[in-house]
C-alpha cells in the first residue's frame, strides 16, 4: 500500500480509502475513510476535517520523512532526515538524490517553489486593500508595525539571504 496523505502536524502515512456520504446518525455528512498505514487501522472522519488536517503526498516528497525534512526514524526533530538530507524533497522519480549535483537540483526546486510563494504573497501584499488594512492596523496599534512585517522587512533588506529552502514553520 502506498501512502497518499500525511497529517499536517503529526506526520505519519495514510491512504485515502474512499469518500462517501454518511448514513444513520451521520446522515448527509461527507465522510472520508482512511487507512493509517503505520498503525494498520482504518478510521473515518468528516471531509472538512480531512481537508484541514491532512495533505496529499507529492511524488517528490521524501518517503522517509514525508516532506518534513526532520529525522522521523529516531524522532529527533532537530536532526535532518537521512532520506532527503533534510530537504523534505527528493528527485522527481521519488529516489534519494545521489551526489551533490542532484542534491543541488532538488534544493533548487525547493527554492523555486518558495520563490513562487513569496512572489504571490508580495502581489497580495501590494493590493491597495491589504495596504489599507495594514495601515489601519498600524494606526490602531499606534506604534511599531507587527512583528512579522518587521521580520519581512529585515529579510528583504538583507537581500533575501538565509531564507533558503528549509521550512521554518513549527520548529
Ligand atoms: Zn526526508
Amino acid at each position: 500500500m502506498t501512502p497518499t496523505h500525511t497529517h499536517t502536524t503529526q506526520g505519519g502515512r495514510f491512504e485515502l480509502v474512499s469518500e462517501s456520504t454518511g448514513a444513520g446518525p451521520l446522515e448527509g455528512q461527507a465522510l472520508v475513510i482512511y487507512h493509517d498505514l503505520d498503525r494498520d487501522v482504518q478510521s473515518v472522519t468528516t471531509s472538512a476535517d480531512w481537508r484541514q488536517h491532512w495533505r496529499s503526498i507529492a511524488a517528490d516528497d521524501c518517503t522517509v520523512c514525508l516532506g518534513s525534512g526532520t529525522d522521523q526514524i529516531k524522532g529527533n526533530k532537530s536532526q535532518p532526515c537521512g532520506g532527503c538530507f533534510g530537504l523534505g524533497k527528493v528527485r522527481q522519480d521519488g529516489e534519494t538524490p545521489a551526489g551533490e549535483w542532484q542534491v543541488a537540483d532538488v534544493a533548487l526546486g525547493v527554492i523555486r517553489r518558495q520563490q513562487r510563494i513569496i512572489e504571490q504573497r508580495d502581489q497580495v501584499l501590494a493590493f491597495p486593500e491589504v495596504q489599507a488594512a495594514l495601515k489601519a492596523r498600524k494606526e490602531k496599534k499606534g506604534k511599531e508595525p507587527a512583528d512579522w512585517v518587521q521580520r519581512e522587512q529585515q529579510w528583504r533588506e538583507s537581500g533575501g539571504r538565509g531564507h533558503g529552502g528549509r521550512r521554518h514553520v513549527g520548529d
